[in-house]
């Protein structure tokens, strides 16, 4: 089927839940993916922070080859290597004691969220409101929607599950009036991405971490997009003075292929007893050779500092341009590859025109530009979007 035939089919076959540019994508390497006409694309949004190493890198490919050969899907009923040797290694870099597999960000965070209902639980505590954050972002399954700070996604469900509470972001305080006696635990991002690179302050982290201390309750960051060496730190709390005691990741965790992951102290992970929870696909062979692999790549291209030093290029960059349209661009926030760029209006506009140069990104929260670029992102590939945005912002700014 050619490029037409198949978007024609996408609109009678598929739910139409996305919206997407007319062109259908093919393959790629790297920072490239070409469409099925053969146009060449640099891709800033990096599969939404899932490709940190590029499409397809040799050494992922390789693992996913080698495993599949030898086992692909084998229940959670049975030990096998890949998830044991995965979960030893997440360990180890993180705070965390133990670690449980699933297989996307919405369905690790309603996991988390039902560890800590279940902690409380356990010591005959009736603990089970959480509070989440304004513009938050935590997944669209019916639960964790309703601690998704973003109305328009939850207005629908609201009367479900009336135990979330929202705080706004950056305040503590609304997080101390947030708090009463049945809440379990406090669910953040310290990186909303969704929201619009809004950035945690180091006082709101860390005080989330000396409240939640003082009150008894649980804090779980939700990792899933700013984890896994986007902030040039293994896993963004790490940014900070403070450990979680719940941190989920998902995104690039898999290499490309689908995978969650709840980890938490030990503390916390053994109140879930055999039965608790589960997944059917969570942590399968395959796609945890490829996360394997992925860290391995991550380690051996020392990729997180790399990541700093294309922060500090981006940064430079885009002040560069805020020089030069000083009343559109309103801000540049920047942590590693987290990269958001607020512009004045036409925010979707400038996707469009950037999908027609050859550069994919997108925009989110009203007119923040996100860009999460695979972490081996060159110098050259960063001016080159420069120079297209460049022209963009020129563009529009002089029709006004
Ligand atoms: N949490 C965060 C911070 C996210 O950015 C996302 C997805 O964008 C999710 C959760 C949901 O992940 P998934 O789409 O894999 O369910």
């Amino acid at each position: 089927m050619n490029t037409k035939e198949l978007i024609e089919n996408e609109k009678r076959y598929l739910f139409q839940t996305y919206s997407q540019p007319a062109m259908v994508l093919d393959k790629g390497k790297g920072m490239k993916v070409w469409d099925l006409e053969g146009k060449l694309y640099y891709d800033f949004i990096g599969g939404i922070a899932v490709n940190s190493l590029g499409y397809c890198h040799p050494k992922v490919v390789e693992a996913i080859e080698n495993q599949s050969k030898k086992l692909i899907h084998c229940s959670n009923l049975f030990y096998h290597a890949p998830q044991i040797i995965l979960a030893g290694k997440l360990v180890e870099l993180s705070c965390g004691d133990k670690v449980f597999f699933g297989n996307s960000g919405a369905e690790v965070n309603e996991g988390a969220i039902k560890l800590a209902v279940k902690y409380f639980k356990e010591q005959n505590k009736d603990k089970h409101k959480i509070i989440y954050m304004k513009n938050s972002f935590h997944g669209r399954t019916i639960a964790t929607l309703a601690a998704t700070g973003k109305y328009k996604y939850q207005k629908d469900y609201l009367a479900l599950l009336p135990e979330f509470k929202q705080a706004n972001f950056n305040d503590l305080d609304s997080v101390k009036e947030a708090f009463d006696e049945k809440v379990a635990a406090v669910l953040v991002e310290p990186i909303q991405g969704e929201g619009g690179i809004n950035i945690g302050t180091p006082e709101f982290i860390e005080g989330l971490r000396k409240f939640c201390d003082e009150k008894g309750i649980l804090l779980i960051f939700d990792e899933i997009q700013c984890g896994m060496g986007r902030t040039g730190k293994m896993f963004a709390y790490q940014n900070y003075n403070v450990e979680p005691d719940i941190l989920t990741i998902a995104k690039s965790l898999g290499g490309g292929m689908p995978l969650g992951a709840i980890i938490a102290k030990d503390s916390t992970a053994s109140v879930f007893k055999p039965g608790d929870h589960g997944t059917t696909f969570g942590g399968n062979p395959v796609v945890c050779a490829a996360a394997l692999a992925n860290l391995q790549v991550l380690e051996e291209e020392d990729l997180l500092a790399k990541c700093k030093e294309k922060e500090v290029y981006f940064k430079n960059k885009f002040e560069e341009l805020k020089e030069k349209y000083p009343e559109y661009i309103k801000e540049i926030r920047v942590l590693g590859l987290m990269v958001g760029l607020e512009v004045e209006k036409n925010g979707p506009e400038i996707v469009k025109k950037c999908v027609e140069e050859g550069i994919l990104m997108n925009c989110t929260a009203g007119n923040v530009l996100r860009f999460l670029p695979p972490l081996i992102v060159e110098e050259k590939e960063i001016d080159y979007l420069i120079e297209i945005l460049d022209k963009i912002f020129k563009d529009i700014t002089s029709k006004k």
